[in-house]
């Protein structure tokens, strides 16, 4: 089968490689009929991913179909459409008991699949503690409706919900990429009086104002000035900060009023300084990732219910054989790209 692999630090190729088969009594076997790359790859490839194991199939956004699966899986059958979870989980440790599944325990455990173990921007994916790691897709939602539920959206549905959003707050997000347009979604899950969205790229600012026009979509020069008018204490209630580029750790903590709560989702590339003397008195509450993604279930009934649609998000679809190509486009953001579907196999 061909399978899109990290070969050497600064090179991804497609090869030929075995279809995986399974190893643990736990494990499924999915084809993959959909994949998308996300910016995780690009830091494996650029070699910022130092557990990132040479030789591995990347590529942990999917959707697919269960080929077979291991003796001791109960909940799943070959046929069965899936979302696959970013998150390889055993369920039983201390840290998945109490839902905290990115922390799991297990050798496999975390973000495995594409980095450690093999991934699915390939034909087929082998996913261990696949009653944990695949939840079943509902009749009615279409894989392109639900590639990102195991990962992007997983992450925007966690950062939201810790964020303890109220009705009356008003919520600022830092950054409209991928993960930052799910995290909006996500957030209006809530119904927050105001979101405020604050991103540098102007046909990312277009893209919040085209779909969302009752949220507020501003470059961060006139950030400060937004937030003060459109929050009552001096800030916003709620900060989520999904950026990561330079200044917007501090810009975070600026704009968050006293007591408010700072949840941080992005990756940064480099350590951010918490300046603890200027923010005395502020008694602000920091929350860091990354995603706890054991929620996949109720992200997909959002998406069967119609309130939450990540689908404008896919601007390009390439075949499999053509994945070089979507990573050079992807990376290059030209072409007003925001996320790339890859077509592994044929659909169902
Ligand atoms: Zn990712
Ligand atoms: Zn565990």
């Amino acid at each position: 089968m061909l399978a899109y692999t990290y070969t050497v630090p600064g090179q991804f190729a497609l090869l030929e490689k075995p279809k995986p088969t399974l190893r643990e009594p736990t494990d499924a076997l999915v084809r993959v009929t959909l994949a998308s790359i996300c910016t995780s790859d690009l830091h494996i490839k650029h070699g910022s991913v130092p557990r990132a194991v040479p030789g591995i199939t990347v590529g942990h956004e999917m959707v697919g179909v269960v080929e077979a699966v291991g003796r001791d899986v109960q909940t799943l059958r070959p046929g069965d459409r899936v979302a696959v979870n970013v998150e390889t989980f055993c369920g039983d440790c201390f840290f998945c008991r109490h839902g905290w599944v990115n922390n799991c325990t297990h050798p496999d455990g975390g973000w495995a699949l594409g980095c450690r173990i093999d991934g699915g921007q390939a034909e087929y994916v082998r996913v261990p503690f696949a009653e944990q790691g695949l939840t079943p897709i509902p009749d009615g939602v279409s894989d392109r409706q639900a590639l990102f539920v195991g990962d992007i959206l997983a992450t925007g549905y966690w950062a939201a919900e810790i964020s303890e959003i109220g009705p009356e707050d008003t919520v600022l997000i830092l950054g409209a990429g991928p993960t930052g347009l799910c995290t909006l979604q996500c957030v209006l899950l809530h119904h927050p009086r105001q979101v405020i969205v604050c991103e540098s790229d102007p046909q990312r600012l277009a893209f919040v104002q085209r779909h969302h026009p009752r949220v507020l979509a501003v470059p961060p020069e006139q950030l400060h000035a937004c937030v003060a008018a459109h929050s009552a204490h001096g800030g916003a209630d709620v900060v989520l900060e999904v950026a990561g580029s330079p200044d917007t750790f501090r810009m975070a903590w600026e704009c968050a009023r006293p007591n408010a709560i700072v949840t941080v989702v992005a990756l940064y590339d480099a350590p951010q300084i918490l300046p603890l003397p200027e923010m005395y008195g502020k008694n602000l509450t920091f929350k860091t990732g990354g995603v706890d993604g054991c929620r996949c279930g109720e992200i997909l009934a959002h998406i069967a219910a119609g309130r939450l649609d990540t689908t404008p998000l896919l601007t390009h679809t390439y075949p499999l054989e053509k994945i070089e190509e979507a990573y050079r486009l992807f990376e290059s953001h030209r072409d007003g790209v925001m996320k790339v579907a890859i077509t592994c196999t044929g659909a169902p």
